[in-house]
């Protein structure tokens, strides 16, 4: 349960991204988004 695929594209290419405790990442690009974010 530690990585879930979070629903939600990467912005810059399109790929579902994962959320990892309260990161969103992409397979790509790594880290898109953290809990420093308001999106959740
Ligand atoms: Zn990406």
């Amino acid at each position: 349960m530690d990585e879930v695929r979070a629903g939600r594209p990467c912005p810059i290419c399109e790929a579902p991204m994962y959320r990892r405790h309260c990161k969103y990442v992409c397979p790509q690009h790594g880290v898109i988004f953290d809990c420093a974010d308001p999106f959740n």
